[in-house]
């Protein structure tokens, strides 16, 4: 094959949702609180919560917003500290500050997860909610996290954004915290352009991420699909005493996303079959290192992180240029000027900027690659091959069979 593939198309959006979408352009009833029940807004909420296990699901206009709902409806007080994993997109520290308040950063260690030594001592620093940021699909050690939190009473938020279909010991992603928090924006596993949705078991928290996503005067009474007591307790509890964002999802994003649950289990198997092929050829090269996931993780990637080895900053961007001759875009999170993901970017956190030097290092030699389900294995041949070719470019062919 002579041209590289490409990394960036999605997957069309399956036939079936063409029914319900002309069903939509007909009726023109895109609002999710028209229809008296059964609108898709709520259709994909009961059908999503059932995927995950979860008692409640809240569907709104991106993950970003439901990071932001967890953290307004657990209650924190303004300039409340946020601990968060310092390798994140800055959506996250973001949603933070957008709730008023402070994000706390820990390191992130060379294999992309939560350094626990750093995490455990900034913990005991005053840290009243904690915003677990699953980056790029990767599970940091959540039996570590849950245990250190819950003997604090310290609330746990997963941002499983990029994270549907990772299972963690036997537990769904996203279901192990106080909230789980998904996107539907088109880099993700499923894509409705831009959305989210957030679940829970905690029905006062639920309640209140209901009526602040903008469900006004009663129509939180669309989000009790069957009696539950408890539910309509806490709306009734928090009617008129909670400000109205309106973050709300619309009926045709959910049409869209809806048809989609059914290809979760091929995307994830897919995704991740393709993942470890490519891994197993970029190990086998002197100069990268794809780290290993942690024992209890079941993986759900659609890209590929790597470490490059023993290349300095000059040889890491020859060799991201190198690659780029050979038609493979490789992101180094901390060389490309004004990167999201480089928490040195997130200038508008109040206060100094923490020195994060583990997390720093990884950032300087974390190389990024998109690497989509659907992808054949010709496709992946040509991407491990040109990253290695790549390397051995910049780093010599004596070097890279010699020791
Ligand atoms: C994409 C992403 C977000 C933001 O999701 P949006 O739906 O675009 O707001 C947050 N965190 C992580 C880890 C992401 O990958």
């Amino acid at each position: 094959m002579s041209l590289a593939p490409n990394v960036y198309d999605a997957e069309p959006i399956p036939e079936s949702a063409r029914a319900e979408i002309d069903k939509l352009l007909k009726s023109g009833d895109l609002f999710r609180y028209t229809a008296p029940e059964n609108a898709p807004v709520t259709l994909l909420e009961q059908d999503f919560a059932a995927h995950m296990g979860s008692r409640y699901a809240l569907a709104v206009s991106s993950c970003s917003a439901a990071l932001f709902l967890s953290l307004k409806a657990l209650g924190l007080r303004p300039g409340a500290r946020v601990l968060i994993p310092a390798f994140t997109f800055a959506a996250v520290p973001s949603a933070v500050v957008h709730a008023e308040c402070q994000p706390v950063l820990c390191e992130v260690g060379e294999n992309y997860r939560i350094d626990m030594a750093d995490f455990a001592a900034r913990l005991d620093d005053d840290i009243d909610a904690v915003l677990v940021s699953h980056m790029r699909g990767h599970t940091s050690d959540m039996a570590a996290i849950m245990a250190l939190c819950d003997a604090r009473g310290i609330p746990v938020v997963e941002d499983a954004a990029h994270s549907l279909g990772t299972v963690w010991d036997g537990r769904k992603i996203g279901t192990i915290g106080r909230v789980g928090c998904f996107s539907f924006q088109s880099y993700k596993l499923l894509n409705a352009g831009e959305g989210g949705i957030m679940i829970t078991d905690d029905a006062d928290l639920v309640a209140r991420a209901v009526i602040m996503s903008g469900a006004y005067e009663h129509n939180w009474a669309k989000h009790m699909n069957e009696a539950d007591p408890e539910l309509e307790a806490a709306f009734a509890h928090w009617q008129n005493k909670l400000p109205l964002y309106n973050l709300r999802m619309g009926n045709l994003s959910a049409v869209i996303i809806r048809p989609q649950l059914d290809e979760i289990a091929r995307r994830v198997r897919d995704g991740r079959t393709n993942h470890d092929y490519v891994a197993d050829r970029l190990n086998r090269s002197a100069f990268l290192h794809v780290p290993d996931k942690l024992a209890k993780e079941e993986r759900a990637p659609d890209s590929i992180q790597f470490n490059l080895i023993g290349m300095t900053e000059d040889e890491t961007r020859a060799f991201a240029a190198a690659a780029a001759e050979r038609g493979i875009k490789v992101q180094v999170f901390g060389l490309s000027t004004d990167n999201a993901r480089a928490f040195w970017n997130w200038q508008f956190i109040p206060g100094d900027m923490p020195d994060l030097p583990r997390t720093r290092a990884m950032l300087m030699r974390a190389c990024d690659v998109r690497l989509p389900a659907r992808l054949t294995r010709a496709e992946l041949d040509y991407i491990a091959g040109a990253l290695v070719m790549a390397a051995q470019d910049v780093m010599g062919e004596a070097r890279a069979y010699g020791t």
